[in-house]
């Protein structure tokens, strides 16, 4: 598939697009501020391992820990998925790309000992947080 073929069509699409960052997104950043809160350190948008293109939103080297803050549109959500009524086979497909992208860096990661962490935005940064706490206290024991 030619990549110029993914492009958006319509210019309602490219604003959707534009409207929407993918990096350091609101709750993004409302997770890393509670996690520091809580007295961990950590890297942002980096690649953990070198064969993989994976690039987490929040890495934790030492305890093998890689945390997805996704947005609820871009992943499909279970509980705020919306399909747009226009261009449906174009978002169809680059969401769908999306998911199963996702899915062959988590494989790579966990193949290298890593755990992934999905946290979703409509998710309350303080448990996220908690969770992610919980789970390094939880590998750097073991
Ligand atoms: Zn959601």
């Amino acid at each position: 598939m030619p990549i110029q073929k993914l492009q958006p069509k319509s210019k309602a699409t490219s604003s959707r697009m534009r409207q929407i960052r993918r990096e350091n997104t609101s709750p993004e950043l409302a997770i890393r501020s509670q996690i520091h809160k809580l007295g961990l350190r950590f890297l942002v948008h980096t690649r953990p391992i070198t064969q993989s293109l994976a690039k987490p939103d929040i890495v934790f080297k030492k305890s093998r820990v890689a945390v997805y803050v996704d947005g609820c549109f871009w992943h499909a959500c279970p509980n705020h998925a919306t399909w747009p009524k226009t261009n449906r086979t174009w978002w169809k497909k680059k969401i769908l790309g999306n998911i199963e992208r996702d899915r062959r860096h988590d494989a790579e990661l966990s193949a290298e000992g890593w755990t992934i962490v999905w946290i979703w935005e409509h998710e309350k940064p303080e448990i996220a947080a908690a969770l992610i706490c919980a789970l390094i206290h939880h590998r750097d024991q073991n």
